[in-house]
């Protein structure tokens, strides 16, 4: 299967260039980088891992994209919202792992979602995936006596806060417990606050140095606490997990999924 990797110099984008590359049922068919990136017409293979592949990066994010049957992006909201819509005009299945997305732009993967399978994951490792669906779970057998706190931390580099995963872990809860997200959500806040609201969900954030990911999802009782939690060591479970839902994409009708259609946890 012909998979392109946009963003190929990135944290995320090396690592998928060589989790393509490894795996025996993929071949890497394109890689880009910003249109100003000094890394255009390298060889992706070089910059990944310093074994060359062949493969150049390109800033013709079109043409990398009509040449493939999939493409895995891990980039930028802005950049990505260019790209699925490239992907849909191409008949490309598309894998997203970029984070930052609103309500307003992450309907965008909608739209393209009528034309082709779109794998949207704010993360993609299988752990994740897991807490995710056990998440739902716990807040669906727990009523709002337990305040559901989510702490995430992250490298100092990350730009968005929450995380992508922090927000998709609440609204599993939300789910779970049958509450509105948008209107439940509460984001730490410094000085005199009020009280703790019953029934909200609390997010927090951590930044520093190189961690590569932590969720911490706690439901606060009056006598108990349950702490559910993932840490991630190595960005290439995020890799892998992104080459396997392309993989799967294959199988599929033009539609919008994600990991847990990809590991058939849905009815967890
Ligand atoms: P990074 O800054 O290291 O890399 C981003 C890459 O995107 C850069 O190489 C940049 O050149 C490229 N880029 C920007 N605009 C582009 C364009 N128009 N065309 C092509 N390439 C373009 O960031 P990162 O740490 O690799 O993370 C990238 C995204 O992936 C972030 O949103 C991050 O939160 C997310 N992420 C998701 C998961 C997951 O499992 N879903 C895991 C880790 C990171």
């Amino acid at each position: 299967m012909r998979i392109a990797v946009l963003g190929a110099t990135g944290r995320m984008g090396r690592h998928l260039v060589q989790e393509v590359v490894r795996h025996q049922n993929a071949q890497i068919s394109g890689a880009t980088a910003r249109a100003a990136s000094t890394f255009i017409g390298q060889d992706s293979g070089v910059i990944a891992s310093g074994l060359a592949n062949g493969v150049t990066i390109e800033a013709d994010t079109a043409a990398v994209i009509a040449r493939a049957q999939a493409v895995i992006d891990f980039t930028t909201v802005e950049a990505s919202l260019t790209h699925m819509r490239l992907a849909a005009q191409a008949g490309a299945a598309y894998i997203c792992g970029t984070t930052g997305f609103d309500e307003a732009t992450s309907h965008n993967l909608d739209l393209a979602a009528r034309h082709i399978p779109v794998i949207y994951a704010a993360n993609f490792s299988i752990g994740v995936t897991i807490l995710t669906a056990i998440t739902q779970k716990v807040a669906a057998i727990l009523d709002d006596s337990y305040d559901i706190e989510i702490l995430e931390m992250h490298h100092r580099h990350k730009v968005d806060a929450p995380s992508g995963t922090a927000l998709a872990l609440g609204k599993a809860a939300a789910y779970g417990r049958q509450i509105d997200h948008t209107a439940q959500k509460r984001w730490l806040s410094a000085g005199i606050t009020a009280a703790r609201e019953t029934g909200t969900i609390g997010y927090a954030a951590l930044r520093g140095g190189n961690v590569i990911g932590e969720h911490n999802v706690i439901f606060a009782g009056k006598d108990e606490r349950i702490e559910l939690g993932h840490k991630a060591s190595d960005r290439n479970l995020f890799a892998a997990g992104a080459v396997r839902a392309a993989i799967w994409s294959q199988q599929v009708k033009a539609g919008r999924y994600d990991m847990r259609d990809v590991l058939g946890l849905k009815t967890l």
